[in-house]
Parts: structure tokens; C-alpha cells; sequence
């Protein structure tokens, strides 16, 4: 297919506001796009080269970007740099330079899908000396065949930037209105828009497809089975060893009554340890260690995979776990920065292995000798993980549990947990299935802390002073349920340090903020930045309140940083119906 098609969709999905326009727009382009083209396309249209759980990145610094339009129109870098100044929009930017310079350059071959996702695709894995210069021909090469409207969508696609306004829930409609239009009663109608003759079967599709892709965690596998499989297909894709599955999510509860109502008596209540979460895979002699950012930080993590080895009587598994670090002068969990920073470690691994030891407590388990266990209740579940797994202190542990039906009981199993430094308590529904990557309510967690938020940087100034030098202020968003567009909701200047590192508080200085955003600058006024939405922070807030002045429709009053969340990415931040939930919470207080 070529690309030109797909720009001129990103063109239509960008000046379409409605979320079933947009889905009835990418049904009828899934439907008229050849099979072998789908999972390029798919993760294309959500501007993505990658799927979420591929820790491969674009990571092209910006001033490459104008490097490359330099290159490919032969338009100087001043007058690049002005012209971004003005629009600030660099996708834009990129357009206009490629009209001007295709007035005299009339030939050129035209881009193909796969051309452009192979060019974006080599980018991720280029290091070390010699790789920027290759960077920059592969992505002028792009430019220099692309039509204007195509040099908007590379350069945002590389910006990570796409502003197309396509979530997850919109792509799976669409593979469900493209591809099973006569199973879900689905027609279309230019007047009324699209009809639905039976909602109960339409839902049932939807949920099919869904269910898919929470195993398979990739829409271009789905759309490419529903195509060519339709139905049948779809439910022949299991969850595998080696491929990391979305995480379920637990929603909150008010307290411990409100656990009850919402999971059923008796629940199983059980330490809600402080640490983050790993998803453990093994296949014979084969152990890999995924976060619930579903990377692969096997390399960082030598002595999991060898608590793993010895500790857990099975040789294929999946398995769900908290891994907290001990401090070993007092044998007490040590805070999450300090164990968060093992996730980024490339070097002297064994150096971290002994000054920062961590303990797992294993609480799930979705697949056991190639049997898939996502449809066994939770207590089956746990019977299983209690047969294989061999607890050994500071090493292994199950999460401690407490079943139970009494209130005073459950209160008391809180109080300990609270009292041995946990963050709170889980409350699990005993029949709960495992369901990958939604907030069900099989679970809810119980916790005394005011909610936090975590918000990506958007934006940021720079200092000014003492300040000079480093971005300050930063522009944080929450994301929208529908579209996964990012809303803004305030800035935050407040706990993050002006002093250099000290250690174990290492990412929270102006400094390393700066130093992990300064490349990723995509516009520039004066001293406001934006740059690319990648770093995910929590913030702690005295109140929410409504306001005109963010495009989350609400702002934060005396935000502060709390910690930067590495661990997770993007797509997992706060939603703006999670905002509203908090903000209703508020009044009557
Ligand atoms: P939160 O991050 O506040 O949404 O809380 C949910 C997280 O708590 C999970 O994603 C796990 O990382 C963590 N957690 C700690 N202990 C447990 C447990 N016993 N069961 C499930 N999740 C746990």
C-alpha cells in the first residue's frame, strides 16, 4: 500500500472530533488494506513502530530531525529553525519546506507502507559511533521521496507525536465494523450514520476481539487473524510463554466495606507490597523478566531469574509478582526509587545485584505447563502457585493472605500490613478470573494515602537564575478514556531538588529532568518548550479543580512531584474519567 494513503487518512482522522467518524474512517481503510500490510498498519495508525511491550524506541533526538529536512530540502537550518519557531509544530514545518522544494524538483519515487515502517524501524536499533549519520540518511531518504502531507506524519510518527486522536478502544471497533460487519449487525447508513440490529450480539463481537487482543497485545495480529480467520481464528489466540501479556489492573476502594461490596465474601485479602511489578515467563531452561511496561529487563534482574530457577517447581509458567528491595543494614524494604532505579541499569549489574537485593511475592499465575489459566478462578489459581512455589525468606514469599468474611478481621490484616511498611491491602474476589489489562473489579486495592495522579510532561520553561539551564515548571497531562489523546491538567515545580544526586534520590533534580527531556524538545517559544510526551511523574495535589485554562477541562492545586515513574509508559497515565471520579470524591469534604 502506499503511504500517501495513509497520510491522507491521518489527514481525514485529524479534522474529524467524533470518535465513530474516526472509527468508520479506519473500518473502511482496514477493509480495502491488503492482509500482509495490517501490522504495519495497525500500530501506524497509533503511532507506533512498535508494540507497547517492545522496549525498542524511535529515540531520535530533535535537532536530527532538522538535520534531516536540511538534508532532503536543501532549506537551511536558520530557516528551519525559524520556521518551527513560528508554527512551532516541526510536522508542520516539514510540509511546508517539502511544497516549496517539490515546485522544483518534480521526480521522485513514491513511499510505500513498508518503506517508511522499515526506515522508522532501523532507527530504534542504531548505536554507537557512526549512528547518527545513518539516522539522519534514513530519515532524509523518507523526506526526500515524500509528498508534503507525508513529511507531517513521518516526522510526527518519529516525534512520537502523531495528534491523529486514535485509542485502542477506536482500533477495535474498527477491526469489528471492518471485518464482522454481518456478525455484529452492523450497517451503514449515510444519514443515520452506523446501525446496530442487535446490540447484545454486536457486544459480544466487540468483546471476542477485545479478549484477542489482550493476549495477543498487538492489533495487527488481530486484524490480520479477523481477516483471514474471522471468528474462529480470533479464539484460537492464546497468551504464550516468551510474549509478555497486558497486566490486570485493580481498581480502588474507600475502605475495607467497600472492598467487600464490591469482591463478595468472602474475599482473600493480601499485602499490597511497595515495589513494581514483574511478569516472570518461563520455557525450559529459557527465563525472562518483563515490567508491567511489558519490557524486558531480564539482563537487569539476574537474581530473579535465578530465585525463579530454584525456587519455583516448574520449568513453564507465567507468572504475576511485586519485587521489593531490602535494605541491608536493616533488613527492611527499601523505598521504590531505590529499586526503580535497577529497571534502567545497563552496567555493573552484579555491583546492583549485591547493593540492592530484592524479594519477589508471587501473586498470580496465568499459565502453567502450557495450560492457560486466565479462566480459573483466583483461588484455583493460587492453589497452583502454592504447589510450585518454594518460599524462602528474603528471597521468595507468596503474598501473605488473609480469607476471610469479617470486617474486624479484614481491618485487623490491614493494620499489620500497614504497620510492616506495605502500601495497604488487596482485596480479591475468590471466583475472579485473570483478565489482561483491564480494571476489573476482581480485585480492589485498599490504601490510606491520598491518590496520587500519574501525568506525563508535555511542556516545560526553562529556569531562570539559579535555575538557568534546566527545565522547570512542567506542563504534566492525563489522557483521554476515548481518543488516548493527551489533556492537560496543570504545572509542577514543587519536590524536585536543585541540589545535585544524592544517592538513592538520583532522577529527581531539575538536572536529570532536564537531561532526560533536553532531546526531546519539539517546539520552542521564548522559554516555553513542549517536547515529547514520554515521562510519566506521579503528583500528589491538595484539591482538583474545574478550569477553563487546561484542555482536561480541570486543574491541580499545589501539585508536587512525588517520583518519576519510568516503569510505566504513556498509555498508562491517570484518565481524565479517573480525574472526574477524584474531583466528584472531593466535594463534601
Ligand atoms: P496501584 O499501582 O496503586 O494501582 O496498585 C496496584 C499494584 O499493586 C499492582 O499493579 C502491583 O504492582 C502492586 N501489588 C502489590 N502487592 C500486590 C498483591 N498482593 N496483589 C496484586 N498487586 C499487588
Amino acid at each position: 500500500m502506499k503511504y500517501t494513503e495513509l497520510a491522507s487518512l491521518y489527514h481525514q482522522l485529524e479534522t474529524t472530533p467524533k470518535r465513530l467518524d474516526k472509527t468508520f474512517l479506519i473500518a473502511q481503510f482496514l477493509k480495502k488494506a491488503p492482509s500482509k500490510d495490517l501490522p504495519h498498519l495497525t500500530l501506524l495508525l497509533q503511532g507506533r513502530i512498535f508494540p507497547t511491550w517492545d522496549e525498542r524506541e524511535i529515540g531520535v533526538a530533535t535537532r536530527l530531525l532538522v538535520k534531516a529536512i536540511n538534508t532532503a530540502t536543501g532549506i537551511s537550518l536558520p530557516e528551519i529553525e525559524e520556521q518551527w519557531k513560528k508554527t512551532g509544530d516541526l510536522g508542520i514545518v516539514a510540509e511546508k519546506l517539502t511544497a516549496k522544494k517539490k515546485q522544483a524538483m518534480l521526480f521522485s519515487s513514491e513511499l510505500e507502507v513498508r518503506k517508511v515502517f522499515s526506515n522508522l524501524e532501523k532507527l530504534a536499533t542504531m548505536e554507537g559511533s557512526g549512528s547518527v549519520g545513518l539516522k539522519l540518511k534514513l530519515i532524509a531518504e523518507l523526506l526526500s521521496n515524500a509528498k508534503p502531507l507525508e513529511a507531517r506524519y513521518i516526522i510526527r510518527t518519529v516525534l512520537g507525536e502523531l495528534r491523529v486522536g486514535v485509542g485502542e478502544g477506536c482500533l477495535r471497533d474498527a477491526i469489528v465494523w471492518a471485518f464482522f460487519e454481518i456478525e455484529a449487525g452492523i450497517s451503514f447508513d449515510s444519514e443515520k450514520g452506523i446501525q446496530v440490529s442487535d446490540r447484545e450480539k454486536y457486544n459480544g463481537i466487540v468483546a471476542i476481539v477485545q479478549s484477542a487482543y489482550d493476549k495477543a497485545n498487538d492489533y495487527g495480529i488481530v486484524a490480520e487473524v479477523a481477516k483471514e480467520k474471522g471468528q474462529n481464528g480470533l479464539s484460537t489466540i492464546h497468551i504464550c510463554v516468551g510474549k509478555p501479556v497486558k497486566v490486570m489492573l485493580f481498581q480502588k476502594a474507600k475502605d475495607i466495606k467497600d472492598a467487600f461490596e464490591r469482591v463478595g465474601k468472602p474475599a482473600a485479602f493480601e499485602q499490597k507490597y511497595d515495589g513494581f511489578r514483574v511478569q516472570i515467563h518461563r520455557d525450559s531452561s529459557s527465563i525472562k523478566v518483563f515490567t508491567r511496561r511489558l519490557e524486558d529487563v531480564t539482563h537487569q534482574f539476574p537474581d530473579i531469574v535465578k530465585i525463579a530457577e530454584n525456587q519455583i517447581a516448574s520449568s513453564h509458567y507465567i507468572i504475576d509478582a511485586e519485587v521489593t528491595g531490602i535494605d541491608q543494614r536493616t533488613g527492611k524494604s527499601l523505598p521504590f526509587q531505590h529499586i526503580s532505579q535497577r529497571i534502567k541499569r545497563k552496567y555493573d549489574i552484579h555491583e546492583t545485584v549485591k547493593k540492592i537485593p530484592v524479594v519477589l511475592h508471587i501473586f498470580d499465575i496465568l499459565l502453567l505447563d502450557k495450560k492457560e489459566l486466565l479462566h480459573e478462578p483466583f483461588q484455583k489459581r493460587r492453589e497452583l502457585l502454592e504447589k510450585i512455589i518454594e518460599e524462602k525468606k528474603g528471597k521468595i514469599t507468596l503474598a501473605f493472605q488473609c480469607i476471610t468474611t469479617d470486617e474486624g478481621e479484614a481491618e485487623a490484616f490491614y493494620k499489620q500490613s500497614l504497620a510492616q511498611g506495605n502500601e495497604g491491602i488487596m482485596a480479591k474476589n475468590l471466583e475472579g478470573i485473570y483478565k489482561p489489562g483491564s480494571r476489573v473489579g476482581f480485585g480492589v486495592k485498599v490504601k490510606p494515602v491520598m491518590e496520587t495522579l500519574d501525568l506525563v510532561i508535555v511542556g516545560a520553561e526553562w529556569g531562570e537564575g539559579k535555575r538557568k539551564g534546566w527545565l522547570t515548571s512542567f506542563t504534566v497531562a492525563c489522557r483521554d478514556d476515548e481518543t488516548g489523546e493527551f489533556l492537560e491538567i496543570g504545572k509542577v515545580g514543587t519536590g524536585i531538588k536543585e541540589l545535585a544526586a544524592e544517592e538513592g534520590t538520583e532522577g529527581v533534580t531539575f538536572h536529570a529532568i532536564t537531561e532526560k527531556l533536553k532531546d526531546f524538545i519539539t517546539a520552542e517559544k521564548g522559554k516555553e518548550v513542549r517536547v515529547k510526551p514520554m515521562l510519566v511523574i506521579e503528583i500528589a495535589y491538595e484539591e482538583i479543580q474545574k478550569s477553563p485554562t487546561y484542555s482536561s477541562g480541570y486543574a491541580l492545586r499545589f501539585p508536587r512531584l512525588i517520583r518519576l515513574r519510568e516503569d510505566r509508559t504513556p498509555s498508562e497515565i491517570s484518565l481524565k474519567s479517573e480525574v472526574q471520579e477524584l474531583y466528584d470524591g472531593q466535594r463534601g469534604r
